[in-house]
């Protein structure tokens, strides 16, 4: 007999778009509520790893992403003057080896896709909706919803980003993510490189990864003081000025910034901040995913490839064990681990950049945990 027969999936990101699906591969009856009224994330470019083109596979959407945005298969590690150090070939990965090692695409493009999918799961999808309050007994979960309607769920899965309004409901004593001295600076620009390149500075790195045949997303970090509120008209004079340090492809950019032959209206800045909440990460009937419970900085482009696993897995754990405590346990106890090291291996590479730090460290860091998430979920 199925665990769980109505779920509520609260927030439409990635994450909580891909539980909804697998889900209902099962027959679950699911239903999702997104607060944005647009279901639309910002229009930045988001780089898809190896394993998140495998997790991809999974959901049933990889085709299209490839199709619609950008792959490669090296590395150029260069200098701040843009000269290239190293080109380092990307693994392929383990059970994945017919896709491609890495992949990018544009953040609105892959909410697309999922939102398509969503719907044509069977989803019952509810925008400019959240809740209002939840209270669970042995049995299920009673949600009340802001527009003032009501139902109740065998479980809930709080899907609802880094500050998390479902986490707050049965963690209430977690202090909320922290500040991990790092902005991060995003720009589409057209591709000039089929690599992905990454360019170290003294305290500022910044990178270009491929989101499809003609564009690709520039990112860029830099050592912030704080989570300071920068007015958007003042971005791509900020970002010119940040990338001032770096020569080759960097530098065209920047002369772009300053001329306006790039649009300014596709730069994104956003503080990082980050957490791991130790498992388990369920209280009851209300189980929580993605950066509700694992919020990454991007050093290792993995946050998205971490939300879509923990959908799969929790998918998984519900579909084939008895209990529900146990599918629970199960889910946080499989994922943890790759969560965990994501988490830890992007922040103490945001330490060496901030600090100045070795960039070979740098560099082993970024390698060995590109090699460990290779195994297999
Ligand atoms: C600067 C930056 C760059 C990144 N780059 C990459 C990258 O290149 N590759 C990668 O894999 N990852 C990257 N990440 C990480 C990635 O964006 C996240 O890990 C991923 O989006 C998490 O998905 P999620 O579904 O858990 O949460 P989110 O994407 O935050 O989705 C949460 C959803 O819930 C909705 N919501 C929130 N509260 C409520 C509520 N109360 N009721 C209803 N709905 C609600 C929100 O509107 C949102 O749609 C990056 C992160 C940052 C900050």
């Amino acid at each position: 007999m199925a665990l769980v027969k109505k779920v509520l999936v609260v927030g439409g990101g990635i994450g909580g778009m891909c539980a909804a699906i697998q889900l209902r591969k099962q027959g679950v009856d699911v239903v999702l509520v997104e607060q944005n009224p647009q279901w639309a994330p910002d229009g930045a470019g988001i780089t898809i790893s190896g394993p998140t083109l495998r997790a991809l596979r999974t959901v049933g959407v990889v085709d299209e992403v490839i199709r619609r945005g950008g792959q490669w298969t090296h590395i150029d590690l260069c200098a701040a003057d843009g000269s290239v150090m190293v080109t380092l070939p990307m693994e392929r990965t383990t059970t994945a080896e017919e896709l491609p090692p890495a992949g990018g695409i544009m953040r609105p493009v892959l909410a697309e896709i999922l939102a398509n999918a969503t719907r044509a799961s069977g989803t019952t999808v509810r925008l400019g909706l959240s809740f209002e309050s939840m209270v669970q007994d042995g049995d299920g979960v009673d949600v009340v919803f802001n527009d003032g309607s009501r139902d109740r769920y065998d479980l809930v899965v709080g899907a609802d980003g880094v500050l998390s309004k479902v986490r707050a409901v049965i963690l209430p004593e977690f202090a909320g993510p922290r500040f991990t001295g790092q902005g991060s600076w995003r720009a589409v620009v057209p591709r000039t490189r089929q690599n992905s390149s990454i360019y170290m500075g003294k305290t500022t790195k910044a990178g270009l990864n491929p989101v499809s045949a003609t564009e690709s997303y520039l990112f860029v970090l830099d050592r912030r003081e704080g989570l300071e509120f920068i007015a958007p008209d003042q971005w791509p004079h900020l970002l010119a000025e940040l990338i001032s340090e770096f020569g080759g492809s960097i530098a065209e950019i920047r002369d772009g910034l300053l001329n306006g032959t790039l649009r300014h209206d596709r730069i994104v800045y956003r503080p990082l901040a980050g957490h791991l909440i130790d498992a388990p990460w369920h209280r009851g009937r209300i189980v929580l995913l993605g950066d509700a419970v694992h919020a990454t900085t991007p050093h290792l482009a993995s946050g998205a490839g971490m939300a879509i696993e923990g959908a799969v897995v929790l998918a998984e754990e519900l579909g084939r064990r008895h209990f529900l405590e146990g599918a629970l346990m199960a889910y946080a106890g499989r994922h943890y681990d790759r969560a965990r090291l994501v988490v830890s291996a992007s922040a103490r590479m945001g330490e060496i950049e901030q600090t100045g730090g070795s960039q070979d460290e740098h560099r082993q860091v970024m390698l060995h945990a590109m090699h460990a998430l290779r195994a297999p979920i």
